[in-house]
């Protein structure tokens, strides 16, 4: 019998558990959560109503084998009435929470004796010579064949101490410290921007709402268009073996031009290049891979993780109303005094330095690129060279898409490996992972 240990509850963790188990016999594993999670993981544990999935549901079954699987949990569970719904319908990421953990607790049925969860961290991992050594928070010691590393998504950790700075923006807690009419900034306008925004409304806050990005930029919109798939991407891979950046931006920003002349929908542009997008960045060096990452990000986020159209006009109401202003800008400097915090900032088009009166400032800057906010238990394997952080400094270097190093039975699955693979932050690309993982696992500790 072979032992994994998996760090990490969330889905990533949840998911690969399950591919694992499906795939691999004698294995026995065991999954490690500080904390409660169960298979939601971050980003799906909020309490909030208005927070909803930002992919439409067909989409978001959990099991790469199961396309409708989500879509008939849906069903059996009278959240829709009939299956086409799904494919315009964006399920309250709470049901999205309870759906992984029915695939948790069918696990467990299933595969009682094979899975254990264990709620402690994990701080450290030491290679022996037949296998690895786990050390937990709480001092007991555990030793297995191979280690998964699901530890999800970090936020930068708190630079500033003061409680009105709020550093982790998906513990939503928070929101209820937050009263009506106070001066809310956040550092930030993408995607959590938009759950801070609805958090507070659906808890009844009025108020000025500030929120700065060094673009300003907001998610677009959903909007589902009739026109089928385009299809220029792969003759353009096949014409650019080496992919340069400035390339790929002039066809992506040709096409999008075309297909608004032709009254084409220009997110046909954007989609046609996501079944690609994985083989796109393993194509590029790391020059191109650091020019995507510093001047083109900004707008690939905002029109490749777009919102529902129902949370957009929410988000557009607020903006008409005055409720909430962006800024263009770059964050200078934070001072905290009795009254309240004081942002300094360079206004994108400007010299000088501005500076706004915040009563709470919220971190909405995503997912860190900072190791040392990954904690001890990163700090320790990076320092051991049990793994190493990728040169275009997102994330964990990795030798395959889910191998960090070909002499090492230590893996890596979901937002972790996005250095390497840029997309594996969502369900739909992280459940492909985790198939590709069972089996890398299957063939690595069966040889
Ligand atoms: C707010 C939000 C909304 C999203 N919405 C969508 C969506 O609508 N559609 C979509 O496709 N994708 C969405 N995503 C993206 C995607 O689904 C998530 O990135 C995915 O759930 C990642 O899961 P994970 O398990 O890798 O990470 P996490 O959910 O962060 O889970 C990691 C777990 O690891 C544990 N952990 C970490 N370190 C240790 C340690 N040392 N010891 C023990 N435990 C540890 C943590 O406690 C945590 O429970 C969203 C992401 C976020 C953040």
């Amino acid at each position: 019998m072979k032992k994994i240990a998996i760090t990490g509850l969330g889905y990533s963790g949840l998911i690969s558990a399950y591919e694992i188990l499906q795939l691999c016999e004698n294995i026995e594993i065991t999954i490690y959560d500080r904390s409660a999670a169960n298979g939601a993981g971050i980003a799906y544990n909020s309490h909030c109503n208005s927070h909803a999935l930002n992919v439409v549901a067909s989409k978001m079954s959990a099991i790469e084998d199961k396309a409708d699987d989500f879509t008939k949990w849906l069903l059996d569970n009278s959240l829709i009435k009939e299956e086409g719904v799904a494919d315009t319908f964006f399920a309250k990421r709470q049901y999205y929470g309870k759906y992984l953990l029915s695939i948790l607790v069918d696990m467990q049925q299933r595969y009682h004796d094979l899975v254990k969860i264990i709620r402690v961290e994990v701080i450290a991992c030491n290679k022996l010579s037949d296998g690895y050594k786990l050390t937990m928070a709480d001092g007991r010691l555990a030793y297995y064949d191979a280690i998964i590393l699901a530890n999800g998504n970090t936020y930068d950790s708190n630079k500033i101490n003061d409680n009105r700075y709020i550093t982790n923006p998906w513990d939503f807690g928070y929101l209820e410290k937050i009263k009506t009419g106070v001066h809310v900034v956040i550092i930030g306008t993408g995607l959590t921007l938009v759950d801070i925004i609805l958090g507070l409304q659906e808890k009844g806050y009025k108020g000025k709402l500030t929120a700065m990005s060094r673009h300003g930029l907001l998610p677009t919109t959903h909007q589902f268009y009739k026109e089928p798939m385009l299809n220029y991407v792969s003759e353009f891979l096949a014409n650019n073996p080496n992919v340069r950046i400035t390339d790929l931006f002039s066809i992506v920003k040709s096409k999008a031009r075309e297909a608004v002349s032709n009254s084409h929908d220009w997110r046909n542009v954007i989609d046609s290049l996501r079944p690609y997008t994985q083989k796109i960045w393993l194509k590029m060096d790391i020059v191109n891979q650091k020019r995507f990452l510093r001047h083109v990000r900004a707008y690939w986020d905002i029109l490749r993780h777009r919102i529902a159209p129902d949370t957009a006009k929410q988000v557009k109401s607020l903006i008409d109303s005055k409720g909430l202003i962006t800024i263009a800008g770059r964050l200078k400097c934070v001072q905290t005094n009795d009254q309240n915090i004081v942002i300094a900032y360079q206004a994108r088009s400007k010299r000088n330095i501005d500076y706004i009166h915040a009563d709470y400032l919220i971190n909405a800057t995503g997912i860190s690129q900072n190791p040392d906010s990954y904690g001890v238990l990163f700090k320790q394997m990076l320092a051991d060279g049990l793994i190493r952080w990728h040169e275009n400094g997102f994330g964990l270097a990795m030798e395959n898409d889910c191998l960090l190093s070909s002499k090492e039975n230590v893996y890596a699955v979901g937002p972790l490996t996005r250095a390497y693979l840029w997309e594996s932050i969502a369900v739909p690309d992280i459940r492909k992972q985790a198939k590709r993982l069972a089996l890398q696992i299957s063939d690595d500790l069966h040889k």
